[in-house]
């Protein structure tokens, strides 16, 4: 038996058969071959290079059409990376030398060809690294692609174990036999862990070595709420697990009771509690958690496990969808935010140093405004059907709220004219994500009819932390009082100006901080569903006079240590 430290990403105690899942670049299986199955190995290789060609053709066709030729030439770059003799030639000549399968001797020669590129001093050769990587991976995909699907026909439960897994792996398990799954790298705030919540997956991330201490096969404990995984557990461990599995389930339960009941404080005060979701199918949750509305709806996971872009009437249909099954209850849907840990491998993004500081959101639907506009019209479309809110993500400063109204105005033009109705009233907001933002929150208050601060964004930017390296997560803190001081400074903008103000990252979720969006005015608080009861629960039990005492009182703290102690020993007291 041993134990795993992780990330606790997804509340959530179970028990099961890991299998173990090969990442694309780090865990390509290594088998060794016959001297007989050498030409079929080799077949292989040229099998996974004409239907790689195919793919990036038929992308190029695809992106030519949808955003213009020049950005559809940059896929013939990738077709000459695939057509490179050199790189055939050596993977041929050492599956016959060395004798082991294909996929392990072309991920070596990747690597070896990724690492000599990385060495030149000469930028133009060191940006066709993403090429050779971004179809690299494609040819792999081909080759281990029999193991992939292995996680899409899952005949029995399984807790998944791997290096990592991208946010759009994630959003299909819920589909498949996954109960629960572990991770070598990544955040609380990752959107792996956010969408694993969502679907109520437990999960825990940021293990750094799962993959190398645990086989397939091998029973594992897996306790999302404490961040451990027990591997090969015993007896007295088994036991522990039911209780604390029982125990954990009787408090969901008796969390329902909540449900129905309003969000407000002993003296009044109401709150709008509403919930995140990154796919429609998550509404009947949503309303089965009692949520007042929809908070955050992050649109880009349309976008995402696919070969191609959604078109208008697609997204008019999926955004419709849950604006009706909530209606009248409002949904703020997010413009859709991809980039950072979120990308599609069709669109034309390319390789950066920094994801997280470069080309994403707001920034490039402004730069790509035909599809931006696809988005908008769609949303605009079903905004006549109930109750929905607009919002832009990773808004810098005012020009860019500016610019996006433009081309929301363009929209709405084009609608007139083809005669089609949207509500004339619909809110849009202005995530307050970047520092910028923040600080500049009383001139964008006068641009915009609310702010829901994305604190995920708001944290690893003011913190100079990255949200999803499990190496750092230590100085990733909610509670420190540069992050509270920017929250007050949002709100009270806001509220001079007479707009609502929401939050809806992760810290929105988290019980112990309640007290403290409470009291510093917050109008809407936006979670995870299954959070939602928990954070009632607390709201209800409290004064907002109270929580505006605790907030006076951790502004004057000097650590978020300090603040999260304070806040433990108020809520110990309570309960005693
Ligand atoms: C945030 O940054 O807090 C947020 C809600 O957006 P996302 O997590 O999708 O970046
Ligand atoms: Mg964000």
């Amino acid at each position: 038996m041993k134990t795993l430290k992780g990330i606790a990403a997804s509340a959530g105690i179970v028990m099961g058969k890991v299998l173990l899942v090969d990442s694309e670049e780090m865990n390509v299986p290594k088998k060794s071959i016959k001297e007989s199955a050498i030409p079929r190995e080799i077949t292989r290789l040229q099998d996974a290079l004409t239907e790689t060609r195919a793919e990036i053709l038929n992308i190029r066709d695809k992106v030519s059409r949808e955003m213009g030729q020049e950005h559809g030439d940059i896929f013939n770059a990738h077709l000459m990376v695939l057509e490179d003799r050199a790189i055939i030639e050596e993977v041929m000549g050492r599956i016959k030398k060395e004798k082991l399968n294909t996929e392990y001797i072309f991920s070596q020669v990747l690597k070896k060809y990724v690492q000599s590129f990385l060495k030149i001093d000469d930028e133009y050769l060191r940006e066709r690294v993403s090429d050779i990587t971004d179809v690299g991976r494609r040819i792999l995909r081909h080759l281990v692609g029999e193991q992939k699907t292995a996680l899409s026909e899952l005949k029995e439960k399984v807790i998944v174990v791997a290096y990592d897994l991208s946010p759009s792996d994630t959003a299909v398990m819920h589909r498949k036999n996954v109960v629960g799954f572990a991770t070598d790298i990544g955040g609380r705030t990752s959107h792996t862990a956010i969408m694993a919540k969502s679907l109520e997956i437990p999960a825990v991330v940021g293990l750094e070595t799962a993959t190398r201490q645990i086989q397939n096969g091998d029973t594992v404990i897996l306790d999302g709420i404490r961040g451990v995984v027990v591997v090969d557990p015993s007896p007295a461990e088994v036991q522990k697990f039911r209780q604390e599995q029982a125990r954990f389930l009787e408090f969901s339960k008796a969390l329902k009771k909540f449900k129905d009941l309003p969000c407000v404080t002993l003296d009044g005060r109401r709150l709008e509690l509403a919930a995140n979701i990154e796919l429609p199918e998550e509404t009947p949750s949503v309303l089965s958690h009692g949520a007042d509305g929809i908070g955050l709806y992050r649109t880009e996971f349309l976008y995402m496990n696919r070969p191609d872009l959604p078109t208008e009437e697609e997204q008019y249909q999926a955004y419709k969808k849950v604006v009706m099954q909530m209606a009248p209850k409002p949904v703020v849907v997010r413009t859709f935010d991809l980039g950072g840990d979120k990308f599609l491998s069709h669109l034309e993004m390319p390789h950066e140093m920094n994801p997280f500081l470069g080309w994403r959101a707001i920034r490039f639907c402004l730069a790509s405004p035909e599809i931006f506009k696809v988005q908008l019209r769609a949303i605009l479309r079903a905004s006549a059907h109930g109750k929905l809110r607009m919002m832009y993500p990773m808004i810098s400063g005012i020009s860019e709220v500016q610019d996006a109204n433009k081309l929301l105005e363009e929209a709405r033009g084009e609608l007139r004219q083809r005669k089609i109705p949207f509500d004339k009233e619909m809110e849009v907001g202005a995530m307050i994500e970047i520092p910028s933002a923040a600080l500049t929150s009383d001139i964008l208050a006068s641009e915009v009819d609310f702010f829901s601060i994305g604190t995920n964004d708001l944290i690893q930017y003011a913190l100079a932390v990255d949200r999803i390296n499990e190496k750092i997560a230590y100085l990733y803190e909610p509670a420190h009082p540069a992050v509270l001081r920017l929250l007050k400074t949002i709100i009270d903008n806001g509220h001079a100006k007479n707009i609502w103000v929401g939050i809806c990252g992760e810290m929105s979720g988290d019980p112990l901080l309640t007290p403290v969006l409470l009291g510093l005015g917050m109008d809407e608080i936006s979670t995870s569903p299954v959070m939602i009861p928990e954070i009632k629960k607390i709201v209800r039990s409290m004064g907002y006079a109270e929580a505006r005492e605790i907030v006076d009182h951790v502004l004057t703290l000097n650590t978020g240590l300090e603040v999260v102690n304070y806040l433990k020993l108020r809520q110990a007291k309570k309960i005693s």
